[in-house]
């Protein structure tokens, strides 16, 4: 069934008709003063949406959730471990499903909404999102896409007319964001500690049916649809890795079951190679550090293990036993990626697990660039990238014989695979501080910059260098 929503697009409600004790009907606050400060032109056309019409009056509505007639809006409950501590009951405190939207290919992916006001999941929050943090999640998010890993994507920022309080007042946005699902490994914690075996099962079931079908062909489907998460999950943290992207907060509420990064918060990516990287400000023992991402994925989905219990076997133990053993095999999976990754970072047709980790040692030990070093390394060039170049000499003698012959090939081979532009500290933070005084013009450049990011463009040199000093990131979103 899917509901009308007059002529800019059909919402059908799935989720909400599916499982309706996981949700709420919600209306999203008023925005006193809308203003349309960015517009994701070809995710609007990949959604089947005209992108001018979005822009009117009638489609920015929409994009701050005021739905037409015959849609209701929904606030999605979900629990989630948040820093290792479990909250039973987290869901959209600030943000909205407006349904879901059949694209061009025929995947369905869900229109959300983030800072459209309180919900009564709320707790304490004021409902609300500033322009900056909005603005950062449409550019990391793109920036994600184009490096081609698996993320959520945005489709708008729309600045409200409000001021919200921070630590000081900022402009108010609301984030239209476009998602495979929101399902998260909290949505399933949620429905376990429900104690209802049908909402559970009907929740697998739907993930199954929306993200996984082929486990559905298992003979134990809920133990195969497990698997497949642990290896979608595997997979995007090896991405993660190997572009040096770190997250900042992989709460249990932030890990999808379609292995879409989602919820940008204080997240950056790693000038200098160092597993101990963190950004985030309240991240004081370094829980979700660059270097600890896989080994953190791994406990979250051990959490979505002990919810699949009872729908795995109704002998206890053996069910403990088989998602014990699925969980096992993620460090396996995200290794087998990892590896195959940095082999086609270096232009081997198969990695060398030493070489690989005397890199890194390397690469830590001389404070090296993680993105320059890549494409140096392709150049020629990566020697003037360390202090000890002897120490990098005799790697690199290593690196050159078990190359394949044809080294252009290998050369831009590599250039496939390593950006030159990631999105770096210094203008992540100039793009934002920019828009929030009202100068979209930065942001838009990087967002250009970004969207090209294995293509060394001529004039952008200087968004291929690091910053320089630290770089804290804040929660206060
Ligand atoms: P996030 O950090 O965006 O993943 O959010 C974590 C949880 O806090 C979610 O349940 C959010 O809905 C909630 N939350 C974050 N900021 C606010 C806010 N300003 N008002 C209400 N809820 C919020
Ligand atoms: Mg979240």
């Amino acid at each position: 069934m899917s509901v009308a929503a007059g002529v800019l697009m059909e919402f059908d409600d799935s989720y909400a008709r599916d499982l309706p004790s996981l949700s709420l009907p919600w209306t999203a606050a008023p925005a006193p003063e809308p203003e349309l400060l960015v517009l994701n032109e070809v995710l609007a056309e990949e959604l089947g949406v005209d992108p001018n019409a979005l822009a009117e009056p009638a489609g920015i509505a929409l994009l701050v959730g005021r739905v037409p007639e015959g849609v209701s809006a929904v606030a999605q409950v979900y629990a989630g471990h948040q820093f290792g501590t479990y909250v039973p009951r987290l869901g959209d405190g600030r943000a909205l499903l407006l349904g879901e939207v059949l694209d061009r290919r025929g995947q369905r992916r869900d229109l959300h909404l983030k800072g459209s006001g309180r919900t009564p999941f709320a707790r304490g929050g004021d409902g609300k999102a500033a322009v900056g943090p909005m603005l950062r999640e449409y550019l990391m998010g793109e920036a994600m896409h184009a490096l081609g890993i698996p993320t959520t994507r945005a489709l708008a920022v729309v600045a409200t007319g409000e001021q919200v309080v921070r630590e000081t007042m900022l402009p108010g946005a609301v984030l239209a964001r476009v998602a495979a699902s929101h399902l998260r490994v909290g949505t399933f914690q949620y429905a376990a500690a429900t104690g209802n075996p049908e909402l559970l099962r009907a929740l697998a079931d739907y993930a199954i049916a929306r993200h996984h079908p082929a486990a559905a062909e298992a003979q134990n489907r809920y133990l195969e649809f497990y698997r497949r998460v642990i290896d979608v999950q595997a997979a995007l943290v090896a991405r993660w890795m190997l572009v040096g992207f770190v997250h900042g907060v992989m709460n249990t509420d932030n890990t999808t079951i379609s292995g879409e990064t989602i919820d940008y918060g204080p997240c950056a990516f790693m000038d200098s190679y160092d597993p101990a990287t963190v950004f985030s400000s309240i991240d004081h023992g370094g829980r979700y550090a660059y270097g600890n991402q896989p080994p953190i994925t791994q406990w979250n989905l051990a959490r979505l293990g002990e919810t699949l219990l009872p729908l795995i076997d109704e002998n206890t133990d053996a069910a403990i036993e088989a998602a014990t053993e699925a969980v096992n095999g993620f460090i396996q999976r995200y290794e087998g990626h990892w590896m195959t990754g940095m082999a086609a970072k270096l232009g081997l047709a198969d990695p060398d697990p030493q070489l690989i980790t005397d890199l890194l040692a390397l690469l830590h030990a001389q404070r090296v660039d993680f993105t320059q070093f890549f494409r140096a390394l392709a150049r020629g060039t990566a020697r003037d990238l360390f202090v000890d170049r002897e120490a990098f000499d005799a790697w690199a003698r290593r690196r050159e014989a078990l190359l394949p012959a044809d080294r252009e090939a290998v050369a831009a081979g590599m250039d496939r695979v390593n950006p030159v532009y990631v999105p770096r500290n210094h203008r992540v933070e100039e793009a934002l501080t920019a828009a929030t005084g009202g100068d979209l013009t930065p942001l838009r450049r990087l967002l250009d910059v970004l969207a090209h990011p294995y293509d060394e463009r001529p004039g952008l040199e200087s968004y291929a260098e690091p910053g320089s000093g630290p770089y804290v990131t804040y929660c206060g979103t």
